[in-house]
């Protein structure tokens, strides 16, 4: 593309970078406390990556699907070059903590046929005893990078020298809606979403304007499509530095990101919108006095429903330490693309619009027409304009026919990002990423999204997944706003922290909300009282009724390891009865007599 560094494949890019800014820190780990625990150079990581590939490769690895399983860390970043150098293909993951962790790993694990398991000198005794353990049925070598890191000798050792249409590693999904699938990310995928990303945060083509104050503060996960290729690849492809973090120091103080963003003069940071809720949840007003925010211009907001209450509540906290809500950056994607697909442009801030929420359960809104005095009104925040070279067509799930102005389909997308399958699942991935629209001729591939949205004024509003749609008498609920609707009722439910799914029984579709409450919620805590409370809630602005409300501890709704809810194993779970309530509320409604 015009104006931006063209590389063949991540090995080209990341050996250019070494040779024409060898000496520039490329990335910076920090500590749990914010302390500085280790760097690299351009020249590090090329060289770093050199040795272990050489390692991988003298090991008879190549062309190998490996396993990366590492805390968060520069390790990890190594290894994954690493694997690209030899000609390996690296698959993200993370090191297994409980049963849920165990299984998903197995299923990786086994889906994607590793070669190796590569993981650090620290973890190997964990992670070895977790592959010998007799009950998981696995059989695989197991190899510490930093170990072959320092034993390598390189003189003859040449990087692979991969195709652009090659692929470059697996990308699980987060394994929001059901087990992870693996996407198969090219090199020229990557490079057309690193160019994505760049020209709509920079909000020009001119890189070498962008790339020295590319300043970024990551403590996304980095095994994630946002932390690995928008945190980690895109800063390393711009020739820019990133200042990394794990999550867990994140959750643990918040206030460590946005110090970091403060120290750093970071121009670039972000996470889902449940990150921008917490800081304002989390962050004591004695602590504002210490940040300076006025240099942070991109703070992108992505990954899961984009809530306006939350960054309102996070733009007036911050104001006072110089944050500027232009900042804001909403934006959407999924691994199937990559990354990155729409996002606003760079420092206008969030727009949204106000639409009748009867219309969206009807499936089509006309923003512009004015609204009924008792109408209930909804905010739905625009997750921006198309990235460059991107085309997005609504359409109807159901026909596979394009959708008109103002009407909630399915969200298909066509652009050079856009992967061409799933592994190991080609059917199925045909399906998936080679859907024609019905009616018109010559119509382009495109990939289906699962997720319902709609266009407006040359912008696209995401209303949610299609999976987790809650259809009661016709009318299309979407779960994270009964969630909202239910959280603002009482301070009590924990905000982000709900899932609502549809049960079906004996043909008909009930509303069910699984709620987390506040850990300061003691055993005296009437919730009867609240449950009815925010049933009425649903009720006036949803015209539902919930058959049930059932509270849960802080902390214990499923969520993935980046964070998002896991509405359907929410179900499964009160389905099979297989938790643990506070409390279990009926509706009178539903109740047998
Ligand atoms: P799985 O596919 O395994 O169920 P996942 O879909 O959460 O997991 P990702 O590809 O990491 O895995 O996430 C992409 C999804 O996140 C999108 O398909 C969409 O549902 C949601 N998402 C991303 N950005 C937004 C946004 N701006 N608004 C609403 N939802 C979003
Ligand atoms: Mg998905």
């Amino acid at each position: 593309m015009k104006g931006f560094p063209d590389f063949k494949n991540l090995v080209q890019m990341s050996a250019a970078r070494a040779a024409d800014k060898g000496d520039a820190e490329v990335i910076a780990f920090l500590a749990e406390d914010g302390s500085r625990e280790g760097a690299l150079t351009f020249a590090g990581l090329d060289q770093a990556a050199k040795r272990i590939a050489a390692g991988l490769v003298d090991k008879g690895l190549s062309g190998r699907n490996l396993m990366l399983l590492y805390a968060p860390g520069l390790d990890y970043i190594k290894a994954f070059f690493g694997c690209m150098y030899a000609g390996c293909v690296p698959v993200p993951a993370y090191p297994p903590m409980g049963a849920r962790d165990i299984d998903r790993l197995k299923r990786v694990v086994m889906d994607c046929d590793a070669g190796a398991i590569l993981s650090s000198s620290m973890l190997m005794p964990m992670i070895e005893a977790w592959v010998a353990n007799p009950g998981n049925g696995l059989s695989l070598t197991c190899l510490a990078t930093d170990a072959l890191e320092s034993n390598t000798d390189i003189s003859g050792f040449t990087a692979f020298d991969a195709n652009p249409s090659d692929v470059a590693f697996l990308q699980y999904t987060s394994g929001s809606t059901g087990h992870p699938k693996g996407v198969m990310i090219s090199h020229q995928n990557l490079i057309a979403n690193f160019q994505q990303i760049v020209w709509t945060f920079a909000h020009s083509s001119d890189l070498d304007y962008v790339a020295p104050n590319y300043k970024t503060v990551i403590w996304l996960p980095p095994f994630h499509d946002m932390g690995l290729i928008g945190g980690v690849l895109t800063p390393v492809y711009a020739g820019a530095k990133v200042t990394l973090m794990s999550p867990l120091t994140f959750l643990k103080n918040p206030f460590v990101w946005l110090k970091t963003i403060s120290d750093m003069g970071a121009k670039v940071s972000g996470g889902p919108n449940f990150s921008y809720q917490y800081c304002a949840r989390k962050i004591p007003d004695e602590k504002l006095q210490e940040l300076d925010l006025s240099t942070w211009q991109v703070a992108f907001n992505g990954a899961e429903p984009i809530q306006l209450d939350s960054l309102n509540t996070f733009a007036d906290k911050f104001a006072k330490c110089g944050f500027d809500k232009s900042a804001f950056l909403p934006c959407y994607g999924l691994a199937e693309a990559t990354l990155f697909v729409a996002g606003s442009p760079a420092s206008r801030g969030a727009k949204s619009l106000q639409v009748d929420l009867d219309q969206v359960a009807k499936g089509k809104v006309n923003p512009d027409a004015p609204v009924a005095e008792d109408a209930k009104i909804a905010s739905l925040v625009s997750s921006g304009v198309l990235a460059i070279e991107t085309d997005v067509r609504i359409v109807d799930p159901q026909s596979g026919q394009a959708c008109g102005t103002g009407e909630i389909g399915e969200i298909w997308v066509n652009s050079p990002s856009v992967a061409q399958g799933y592994w190991n699942k080609p059917s199925f991935s045909d399906s998936i990423f080679r859907a024609e629209i019905k009616g018109e001729e010559d119509s382009k591939q495109f990939m289906r999204t699962g997720d319902l949205g709609m266009m407006w004024e040359d912008e696209l509003y995401v209303t949610g997944r299609i999976k987790e749609l809650i259809i009661v008498s016709g009318r299309n609920h979407y779960p994270q706003d009964i969630e909202f609707s239910l959280q603002s009722s009482n301070p009590t439910f924990r905000k982000g922290c709900g899932a609502a799914f549809g049960m079906t029984e004996q043909g008909k579709e009930n509303l069910v909300v699984m709620q987390e409450v506040a850990s300061a919620a003691g055993d005296q805590t009437d919730y009867s009282r609240l449950a009815l409370e925010g049933a009425k809630a649903i009720a006036v602005r949803h015209g539902i009724t919930p058959k049930a409300i059932v509270f849960i501890a802080p902390g214990t709704l499923p969520k993935t390891s980046s964070g998002k809810i896991q509405r359907t194993e929410a179900k499964k779970l009160y389905e099979l009865g297989t938790f643990a309530p506070l409390h279990s509320w009926e509706s009178a409604a539903f109740q047998k007599v």
